[in-house]
């Protein structure tokens, strides 16, 4: 039996101002404790401040990035026992605004999953292909690749202990959602592929992100490989964020 899973994405968004008046909105309105777990993934200079406002609440912290080495001169980078150190228990891995926008490798990206693991924190991998991608008809080729990176570096147990998050780029803060029935298809591809590497993927939690909105979200979340949501945008708006913390 999976948990299903709601993680909120900030990206570079927010202030101290932002960070009391969202939680404080979310907390008031959570109501009645949920069956999805809940995490929030504010940038790294608000994350101490989130841990202060999420004391008690049940809701976890995650931080957005990494650096893969975890101590030493690499100026300007936040290693993962740093983020265990201020409360995360997650790290979201790959993004794939990290992979487009600042170049991270899949071999890079393997190596951040595995420092997360190092300092007993939970990864949450981001796979997905881009448009041209879907549209060549190498969707699974992609995703595959991505996964087997990480599979190759930390072995299938470790893997196994990780969430999994299908975000297609073309998706991705742009309104164009998947349909259940594409996300549902590569969510049951990666399960498989996960399940041919020999990880116990009938335990991983897998969860959809692109363009999640309260209106799709049920019926995403209704699908039998999906597990919950990575939410950016509409994260960022307490009423939003529920709608769909309760659709999970
Ligand atoms: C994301 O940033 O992971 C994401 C899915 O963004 P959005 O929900 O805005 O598409």
């Amino acid at each position: 039996m999976r948990q299903p899973m709601v993680a909120g994405n900030w990206k570079l968004n927010g202030s101290r101002q932002m960070v009391s008046a969202l939680l404080g909105d979310i907390l008031s309105g959570l109501g009645d404790p949920l069956t999805a777990e809940i995490a929030i993934c504010p940038p790294f200079v608000y994350l101490q401040e989130a841990r202060g406002a999420l004391e008690g609440s049940g809701v976890v912290l995650g931080a957005q990035d990494v650096c893969d080495e975890d101590e030493g001169a690499y100026t300007g980078e936040v290693s993962a026992p740093m983020l265990g150190d201020v409360g995360c228990r997650y790290v979201i891995v790959g993004h794939s605004e990290r992979r487009s926008l600042y170049r991270e490798t899949d071999e890079l990206v393997a190596r951040k999953f595995e420092a997360v693991m190092r300092a007993g924190l939970c990864p949450i991998l981001c796979v997905g292909e881009s448009l041209e991608e879907r549209n060549a008809g190498v969707t699974e080729a992609v995703v595959a690749r991505q996964l087997d990176a990480v599979v190759e570096l930390v072995g299938p147990e470790r893997i196994g202990e990780a969430v999994v998050a299908y975000e297609p780029v073309w998706a991705i803060g742009t309104g164009m959602t998947a349909s259940p029935e594409q996300a549902q298809a590569v969510h049951a591809y990666i399960r498989g592929r996960l399940d041919l590497a020999g990880v116990s993927a009938g335990s991983v939690r897998l969860l959809y992100g692109g363009s999640v909105k309260p209106e799709n979200a049920v019926e995403l979340f209704a699908m039998p490989d999906i597990d919950g949501g990575l939410i950016g945008g509409a994260s960022l708006q307490a009423e939003t964020f529920l709608a769909i913390c309760r659709a999970a």
